[in-house]
């Protein structure tokens, strides 16, 4: 079972909810535990692996051959980041745009576009008791971490329970991530734009026709919207976890909260709601 951490924007306790949930189930069975966060990844902080191997993640930045280029302009008018332009002078890509994605080699009527690998990140893995953690790490100024999150999802494809966790937002790279889910976890908080930013990642979790639940963190009873939101579209609240200052506080010494035994019923009850527990036949 692949089951994928989302929200709509970062802070809400996506992490709290991911790296808490793996720890909890590490106890009954082997979790691969994947970091897709890849501008902030931080589940490392609270699972503490050590990293065994690293890979780098390296794309195809193509370039103009003058001696070829006609300046027909193909190029420029087909590439939708507005990566490569035509001047007089010649044909130029703007390496920081460029998402590599082969549009103006393809296109190109003269075969002038040539590329060179250029490295955009990369990805690590490590590997302790239950837990088999990687994480995705994008170079800072790179546009896309699409290619980054798929490269760190093709190295464990078939294993039995794979937690991720998702950036944050509904962007490519949350596409990226939720692809070949089994089920979206979103996780929100009781304020209007909570809920603002659920329904945007909620559209794309429905809209792939992946089983979705609700967790929302900081719960406060007296902002009853969301709850009433969620009952208008039918989507199942998977737990309500109260504000407490302990868990703050823990989590900001980068502590897991399930190693107490008060928090860790709210991570086991979320792994038997999600039908991940049953998974591992427990
Ligand atoms: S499509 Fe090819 S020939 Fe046309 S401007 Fe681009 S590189 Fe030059
Ligand atoms: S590889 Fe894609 S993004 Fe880069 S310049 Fe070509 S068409 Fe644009």
């Amino acid at each position: 079972m692949k089951l994928v951490v989302l929200s709509g924007k970062g802070g809400v306790g996506k992490t709290l909810v991911s790296v808490n949930l793996t720890n909890v189930l590490s106890e009954f069975g082997k979790i691969v535990h994947l970091d897709c966060d890849v501008e902030e990844p931080n589940s490392n902080i609270f699972l503490k692996r050590e990293i065994d191997f690293t890979e780098n993640v390296d794309i195809q930045i193509p370039y103009a051959d003058s001696s070829k280029c006609t300046k027909c302009g193909l190029c420029s008018e087909n590439c939708q980041f507005g990566a490569i332009s035509v001047f007089k002078t010649g044909t130029v890509v703007f390496e920081s745009l460029c998402h590599g994605c082969g549009v103006c080699s393809y296109i190109c009527p003269e075969k002038a576009i040539k590329e060179k690998s250029k490295t955009i990140g990369n990805i690590s893995f490590g590997e302790k008791d239950n837990i088999i953690f990687g994480e995705g790490v994008l170079k800072i100024g790179e546009p896309s971490g699409v290619k980054v999150i798929r490269k760190l999802k093709n190295k464990y494809p078939d294993s039995d329970i794979i937690i991720t966790d998702a950036p944050p937002g509904a962007s490519c790279s949350v596409v990226e991530t939720l692809k070949g889910a089994d089920y979206a976890l979103v996780i929100t908080e009781s304020t209007p734009f909570g809920l603002h930013d659920m329904k945007a990642v909620l559209e794309i979790a429905l809209k792939m026709n992946i089983k979705t639940g609700i967790v929302i963190n900081r719960y406060d009873e007296n902002y009853k919207e969301t709850e009433n939101y969620l009952r208008s579209e039918n989507i199942e609240i998977i737990s309500k976890i109260p504000f407490i200052k302990e868990i703050a506080e823990m989590y900001s010494r980068g502590e897991l909260i399930s190693n107490k035994k008060e928090y860790r019923e709210i991570f086991l009850e979320i792994a038997e709601k999600t039908g991940v527990l049953k998974c591992l036949n427990k």
